[in-house]
């Protein structure tokens, strides 16, 4: 089916104003639609797929589009498996569209571009993140902040995209997308650990620097995950006072190597209240419903608590812990492409990358029950060269 200018299309959940939680929702067509019919899809791919939420990830075989013009093919070395991926595939978000590939904390190396790719070149060592396209002319794509498309950027997986196929993510051998979205990765670092960098990295990075973070702040990070041990990297790489909280006990000792000045088990009621105003800045990264209450008091007047974590149910807040402080509650996701790649630039200058566990695709399943017990330090990465041996 073609499209024209104001045609409306059914897009399944994107990065859009209208949020997700919300059932398929529609947009006029934007113009770089108009250039194009639907794609070629001679690109062989295979990898590991949810065919519905309620069953595990199984060997799937799909095609991608040929890479055309602005086009970067990559040949998948590692993917980390972030907790969106389990909330996607499980639907517990809503709008899950299947077969669904999952997976956006990708390296690999580029097999192929098309005639105007200028950012890399074949043999390159390449990422690609949460998201593959958007419009390019909003003012939030114009500003580098395409995450926050106002028209809804495209999802690596389990979206629509201008070409009117359904996108697929890393758990596979290849990808094919447009350069923009497509970021050089340094051959210094170790790419296991680079790949949870294209999503846990610089989600928290983002807001961090957002947030100008630093020498002077006093900082907390809720939940050491693969988002939250990569939000105690930052702030402590950014030299900041650094509190982690965490509901595990088995972590504290962690939590200090990767640079916690302090511990504290949120748990703990004394623990949490010893901290009241004291804070600048809290960046939540929690991926289960908790009590926002217990946090927002840390917070000092003015202080900023941000949320990355994206539980599938609503907090419930008592505004007075807003009030009272002039407190302020936000919250960020991912970051624009031209932050990403400053983000792995400064990776590669101070030598940071996620703490990773390794397993093969044939773990997944196994993975996912790990990391909803909180079990993971901090982030399984998935090497793609395992697919071979199925
Ligand atoms: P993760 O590795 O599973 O980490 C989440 C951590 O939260 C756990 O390790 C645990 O830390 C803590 N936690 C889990 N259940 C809890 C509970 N019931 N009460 C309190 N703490 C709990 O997940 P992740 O990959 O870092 O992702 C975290 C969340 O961010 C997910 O919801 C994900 O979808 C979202 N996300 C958002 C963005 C964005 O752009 N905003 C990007 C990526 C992911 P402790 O053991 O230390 O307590
Ligand atoms: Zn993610
Ligand atoms: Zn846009």
């Amino acid at each position: 089916m073609l499209v024209k200018r104001g045609d409306s299309v059914e897009i399944p959940f994107s990065l859009s104003p209208a949020g997700c939680c919300k059932p398929l929702f529609t947009y006029a067509v934007y113009d770089s639609l108009l250039n194009h019919s639907r794609s070629n899809r001679m690109t062989q791919s295979w990898g590991y797929a949810a065919q519905q939420s309620t069953t595990p990830l199984a060997p799937f075989s799909f095609t991608r589009r040929d890479p055309k013009e602005h086009d970067v093919a990559v040949e998948i070395e590692y993917c980390g498996v972030c907790h969106s991926d389990i909330h996607s595939t499980r639907n517990e978000w809503g709008n899950a569209v299947y077969p669904m590939v999952p997976g956006h904390e990708i390296v690999g190396r580029v097999t192929a571009v098309g005639p105007a790719v200028t950012k890399v070149k074949v043999g390159d060592r390449v990422g690609v993140g949460v998201i593959v396209d958007s419009c390019r002319t909003c003012p939030s794509c114009k500003a580098g902040e395409e995450q926050y498309c106002e028209v809804g950027a495209t999802l690596t997986y389990g979206a629509q995209d201008k070409y009117g196929d359904l996108t697929q993510g890393g758990y596979a051998n290849n990808i094919v997308t447009d350069e923009h979205f497509v970021h050089s990765v340094s051959t210094k670092l170790d790419p296991a650990g680079v790949a949870p960098l294209l999503c846990a990295g610089i989600t928290t990075y983002s807001p961090l620097r957002h947030w100008q973070v630093g020498p002077g702040k006093k900082v907390g990070v809720v939940g050491l995950g693969g988002l939250g041990h990569m939000g105690l990297k930052f702030a402590h790489s950014f030299g900041a006072h650094v509190v982690q909280f965490t509901t595990s006990s088995s972590k504290i000792a962690d939590a200090r190597r990767l640079g916690a000045h302090d511990v504290v088990l949120s748990n703990d009621p004394d623990a949490m209240n010893k901290e009241a105003n004291s804070f600048d800045f809290i960046l939540d990264t929690v991926s289960a419903v908790h009590d926002l209450n217990s946090y927002l008091p840390l917070l000092k007047r003015d202080g900023v608590y941000c949320q990355v974590g994206l539980p599938d149910q609503p907090p419930t807040i008592f505004m007075g812990n807003l009030i009272f402080k002039r407190r302020l509650l936000s919250g960020s996701i991912i970051g624009g492409m031209a932050e990403t790649q400053q983000m792995l630039d400064y990776c590669a200058e101070h030598n940071i990358v996620s703490d990773v566990e390794v397993i093969s695709i044939q773990k997944i399943n196994e993975a996912f029950e790990r990391v909803v017990k909180a079990d993971v330090k901090y982030r399984f990465v998935i090497d793609m060269s395992s697919l071979k041996k199925q």
